[in-house]
């Protein structure tokens, strides 16, 4: 891939490949769809699923130092009026097209038009759009620039007594939680709380696939520290995102840490980075932050509830710990290992393409197939090693439609690294020395190997 417009159609592939595969569906699709919305299919589900207990495995079974959580998405208003999130702090600049009524986000049309506007408010982005004389993309006048809060808001209870938000993070379900788990769990500082979980965000203008939509899922890390211990324990922090972003089979060529300037950082934050991918025809844009947020947020809690969060050492008296926040988007790092993963080769003379994602995310971990489907022995035998390594591995696909090179290319751009094939000498009928032995094609090289069935779980794990 050499130029941009070939990066842009890299990703158009990407999503046409995601939909007619069973990865991602518009959402709402047979109504029309509702915008920011995507469904994932079989395989997108799949794929899900791997990242997040990847995640789980390496930054909460894997150690000593993290607890799990699931919050309510649903939660008292008063968190998020404590947490800032009511406020201007969580609203984004909107602007219209003040003839065809499309909304946009004005620091992202200053942004478009070569002006940076991070960090400004709607009355200094107006002041930019009067005095560049900018138009919409249509060509034509905009309005006033005005605040506009993300959060979805809905009532609770039959009369609608009580107000409510849709949760537009889930850390806030893992603040309010604090001491539930200090309580229950008796942790040793430095510790964190993990949560996985859908977030809402009713954004201006959702574009980009799964990059920025209305609906997606979270992973986010509280991890508590000592205020004088929070620059070694980021750098610590920093060491694991990176062999996060690693496990992900993301390359370091293609992730670049942006080190979010000084006057672009919240009040309370004394340092960000974005983790940033290289999407394909985009660039780099942020797949993760993670932010100091020193004892803002719990301490925002204990003065609006009433309620001390506090952590009491084994000598000394009880104090509010400070915190590190890596927040990941699951969507983004779908995408991005869709995009990693994308590749297109020759094969056998023609172009194949295939996504060459690492093992332990593919959706399937090998697909087993006879090599005639009207050949009862042939299905037979191959059924029993499907059942075998389905009961091993759970993830394993069975695959007889079409012919054997139709098959490898489907399994190949889903991205299955083997394929087993159960053909004539697994019967042993030409030559007794491959009884029982069946073909195991690597998807990336398409080299075929024989292996025995009784070492198939084997060399499969
Ligand atoms: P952006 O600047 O792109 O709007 P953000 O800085 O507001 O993102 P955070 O509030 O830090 O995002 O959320 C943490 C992570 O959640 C992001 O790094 C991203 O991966 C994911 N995320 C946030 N908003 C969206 C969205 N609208 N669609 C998909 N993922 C999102």
């Amino acid at each position: 891939m050499t130029n941009n417009s070939e990066k842009a159609e890299t990703m158009d592939n990407i999503v046409s490949l995601a939909k007619r595969r069973g990865f991602v569906f518009p959402g709402s699709d047979i109504y029309g769809g509702l915008k920011g919305t995507w469904d994932l299919g079989p395989l997108g589900v799949a794929l899900n699923n791997r990242i997040k207990s990847e995640w789980w495995k390496m930054f909460v079974d894997g150690r000593e130092d993290m607890y799990g959580l699931d919050s309510s998405i649903l939660m008292n208003e008063k968190v998020w009026e404590a947490s800032g999130h009511t406020g201007a702090g969580f609203a984004d600049p909107l602007i219209e097209d003040m003839k065809t009524g499309e909304r946009f986000r004005a620091d992202h049309l200053l942004k478009d038009n070569g002006i940076e506007a991070e960090g400004l408010s709607a009355a200094e982005m107006d002041v930019l759009i009067t005095d560049n004389a900018l138009k919409s993309p249509a060509g034509n006048q905009l309005s006033k620039v005005k605040d506009f809060n993300l959060m979805f808001e809905t009532q609770v209870g039959a009369e609608g007594k009580y107000k409510s938000y849709l949760r537009p993070e889930t850390a806030q379900g893992i603040f309010v939680n604090f001491k539930n788990v200090v309580d229950t769990m008796s942790p040793k500082l430095p510790f964190g709380i993990a949560q996985i979980g859908k977030a809402f965000r009713n954004e201006i203008a959702p574009r980009e696939w799964l990059f920025r939509v209305r609906e997606f899922e979270q992973m986010e890390i509280e991890y508590f520290v000592q205020e004088e211990n929070w620059e070694s324990e980021y750098e610590k922090m920093l060491v694991d995102l990176r062999a996060w972003h690693r496990h992900l089979g993301l390359s370091d060529d293609n992730i670049r840490e942006y080190e979010v300037p000084e006057n672009d950082l919240a009040h309370y934050s004394k340092r960000t980075i974005d983790f940033e991918y290289n999407f394909p025809g985009k660039g780099f844009d942020e797949l993760a932050g993670f932010a100091y947020r020193t004892d803002h947020d719990l301490k925002s809690h204990e003065e609006a509830s009433g309620v001390k969060m506090r952590y009491t050492p084994v000598e000394g008296a009880p104090f509010i710990p400070h915190v590190l926040e890596p927040s990941f988007g699951i969507g983004r790092a779908l995408t991005a290992v869709l995009c990693e993963a994308y590749t297109e080769d020759e094969m056998g003379g023609d172009v194949r393409t295939y996504l060459k994602l690492p093992n332990h995310l593919a959706p399937y971990r090998v697909a087993v197939s006879p090599l005639l489907k009207n050949k009862p022995q042939l299905v037979e035998k191959a059924r029993s090693v499907f059942t075998t390594l389905k009961a091993e591995f759970g993830n394993v696909a069975w695959d007889d439609n079409g012919n054997v090179g139709k098959r490898y290319r489907r399994q190949d751009e889903i991205g299955t690294p083997y394929c087993i094939v159960i053909d004539f000498e697994t019967l042993g009928e030409e030559d007794e020395s491959l009884k029982d032995t069946v073909t195991v094609r690597d998807r990336d090289t398409g080299k075929q190997q024989r292996v025995a069935i009784a070492e198939l779980t084997a060399y499969l794990k």
